[in-house]
């Protein structure tokens, strides 16, 4: 248990580090930590250790943890692939964004349980930056459309961009991606939405928070660094339903 205490600390160095060789501030950057799969005990050491804010994939683990947790501080984002027929739970076990709208339907869907409900989310669009099948996340050439369309919708209150970088050693091309992004965020400032705010870019996780934090990220993913290698493998999260 002790471990995750050193490395999350472990983490947080190479955050400071990394906003150092950057020149920024590191109170610009926060930390989301991953939390698929693990389990509520060990999600609680971290909390407790000084982080407020977590991630999930999946609606049936927010839900399950969702006791255990609630009497610890947080903040809860959900960074998966979100089924509409999921968005009463999400609702319901007070996720505070979803970092993952990456189409018109669920946008749609999301702003009509909401009006119901009489509430309002921070959401993030997710872009695929990487052109990776596997990934999902509206198309760069789609994110202006759905922005615009979201933009128009009163429950949902876009605050920036989110992406998965490509995997990939060449650290070049997963800068590419990042850099992708950002483009799309300057586009979004441009075109001056009503409602819409651009300062959030949640990019870069375990692998290559380093570069994404060079490339203005301000929120970084970070699951396997804290908590060690998952059970299943990525897959399990990233393709579900797709053919
Ligand atoms: C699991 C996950 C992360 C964290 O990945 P690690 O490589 O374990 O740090 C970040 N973002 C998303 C969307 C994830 O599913």
């Amino acid at each position: 248990m002790e471990e995750i205490v050193e490395r999350l600390n472990g983490v947080l160095q190479r955050i400071e580090r990394a906003c150092r060789q950057s020149n920024r501030d590191p109170e610009t950057v926060r930390l989301l930590m991953a939390t698929k799969t693990v389990d509520p005990d060990r999600i609680k050491i971290a909390l407790q250790s000084g982080q407020r804010l977590i991630g999930e994939n999946k609606i049936q683990e927010v839900k399950e943890k969702y006791d255990a947790l609630k009497a610890v501080p947080h903040e809860s984002h959900f960074i998966g692939h979100l089924q509409t027929n999921k968005i009463k739970d999400l609702l319901k076990y007070g996720v505070d964004c979803v970092q993952s709208v990456d189409r018109l339907k669920l946008a749609e869907k999301l702003q009509q349980r909401l009006t119901f409900e009489e509430k309002e989310l921070d959401v993030l669009l997710q872009v695929n930056t990487s052109g990776e099948e596997s990934k999902f996340g509206v198309s760069p050439e789609g994110a202006l459309e759905l922005a615009q369309k979201v933009a128009g919708m009163d429950r949902l209150h876009i605050k920036g961009l989110m992406t998965i970088g490509l995997f990939s050693e060449d650290k070049q091309k997963v800068r590419l991606c990042f850099q992708k992004l950002k483009a799309i965020r300057r586009q979004l400032i441009e075109l001056n939405l009503p409602g819409v705010e651009m300062s959030e870019l949640s990019m870069g996780m375990s692998g290559d928070l380093e570069i994404a934090i060079d490339e203005g990220a301000t929120i970084v993913r970070v699951g396997t660094a804290i908590f060690g290698k998952r059970q299943y493998p990525d897959s399990y999260y990233w393709k579900e339903n797709k053919k």
